[in-house]
């Protein structure tokens, strides 16, 4: 049996940004089922930070976020974790008033947002459709960034190994159970003890909770869908923004080392599994990008699919379980959890280690009990 101060299981960003903070506090290790970090949904995002996405608590984990990654944390010399890159959202006739609602949520989080009309909408992405029959007003956040997945989890496992903390792969979790004292934790080839388990499971952590016994948050697993296709001969692209429609039946797209990558912004209910991308979503996410642009989607040259797992009001979740002493929450990243989580995974450091709530959340609005789970259970 080998033991621990606390136990984090799954390998995604979450876990791993959780743990990174954890380990300078406590004996940390890590367990995750895949043989590597980042096989879910934190290596299949578009891996992207921006504002246009989630509510005020959301942003304010984003707004959080972002020294974390314009600054990495301790080594100067480190390549960026992340490049600055713009992010446009427009409107058609019909959606013009989420782009208004939308545009007073940014501004509230940033100073980077200006509204453009259909004449800057067009020098900036040359083939969106304009004018009535497409894109009439825009909003540009210029404080985008694209972030660097793997180098984000790499980042953070070199941080907990640095602080004496393990990461364990091929160690799927079979059975937990409190034993009075602590909690025993069942891999195929080890068992693992500790007074605090971590849940960072991704679209598995409700389930890992009920093996547990513990009460589940109600997650639900929604998959996403990506493809890559080449531009025309010639088009650059490089410098395109991180394109997104206002309206949630829509399309995100993006370039990408050479290629657009565009999603049909697709969120199918899904049992947590190896997600993969279905025909219709790919045939759809093709069919989106043209009709709002004068590109056409000849061949598709990538596909993928993951999973982004929500609670009931769509903020992510981090604290101890009311009905279990020593298991904590860390679940329910939605559609942000590479973009807020250093924001996370000070949070879960903060609430873990019942120490002073951090002003850098304080000051973004962000508060214990918009993240604790108690809030779901009524
Ligand atoms: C298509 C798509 C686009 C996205 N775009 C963005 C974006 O632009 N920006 C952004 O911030 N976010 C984005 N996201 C969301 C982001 O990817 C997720 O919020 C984030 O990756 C969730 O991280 P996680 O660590 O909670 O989950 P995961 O990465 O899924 O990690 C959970 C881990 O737990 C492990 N695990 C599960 N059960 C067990 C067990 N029993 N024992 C051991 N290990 C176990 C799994 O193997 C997995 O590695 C996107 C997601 C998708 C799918």
């Amino acid at each position: 049996m080998k033991r621990a101060d606390i136990l984090v299981i799954g390998g995604g960003i979450a876990g791993v940004s959780a743990a990174a903070r954890f380990a300078p506090r406590a004996q940390t290790l890590l367990l995750e089922r895949e043989a590597a970090l980042g096989y879910h949904a934190s290596g299949r995002s578009a891996t992207f930070y921006h504002f246009g996405i989630g509510d005020t608590i959301v942003r304010g984990l984003t707004a959080a976020s972002r020294s974390f990654f314009t600054d990495p944390p301790d080594d100067p010399d480190a390549p960026p974790l992340s490049q600055p890159k713009s992010a446009m959202f427009f409107a058609t006739t019909e959606t013009m008033d989420q782009l208004r609602a939308l545009e007073t949520e940014m501004r509230r989080f940033s100073d980077d947002i200006s509204a453009i009309g259909p004449a800057d909408m067009l020098a900036i992405v040359p083939p969106l459709k304009v004018g009535e029959e497409g894109a009439v007003e825009g909003l540009l956040d210029t404080g985008g960034r694209k972030l660097d997945a793997d180098l984000l989890l790499q980042t953070n496992a070199r941080l907990l190994r640095a602080a004496g903390g393990e990461i364990c792969f091929n160690a799927g979790v079979t059975g937990i159970a409190h034993d009075g004292s602590g909690w025993i934790v069942d891999t195929a080839g080890e068992s693992y003890a500790a007074p605090v388990v971590v849940n960072a499971a991704g679209a598995w952590a409700d389930e890992l909770a009920a093996m547990a016994g513990v009460r589940p948050l109600g997650l639900t697993a929604l998959r996403r869908t990506i493809i890559g296709f080449d531009p025309p001969p010639g088009l650059a692209i490089t410098d395109w923004p991180f394109l997104k429609t206002v309206a949630d039946d829509g399309f995100y797209m993006l370039p990408d080392a050479g290629r657009l990558l565009a999603s049909p912004m697709d969120v199918t209910p899904s049992p947590a599994c190896d997600a993969q991308p279905d025909d219709y979503d790919m045939a759809l996410a093709a069919w989106r990008v043209e009709q709002a642009t004068t590109l056409t989607v000849d061949r598709i040259a990538l596909k993928w699919a993951g999973l982004r797992s929500f609670v009931a009001d769509k903020v992510p979740t981090a604290g101890f379980a009311p009905d279990a002493p020593g298991f904590f929450w860390l679940a329910g990243q939605g559609g942000y959890g590479l973009q807020t989580s250093p924001a996370m995974a000070l949070a879960a450091e903060a609430l873990l280690f019942d120490l002073h709530w951090p002003d850098r959340l304080a000051e973004q609005g962000v508060r214990p009990h918009h993240l604790r789970p108690e809030r779901l259970f009524g």
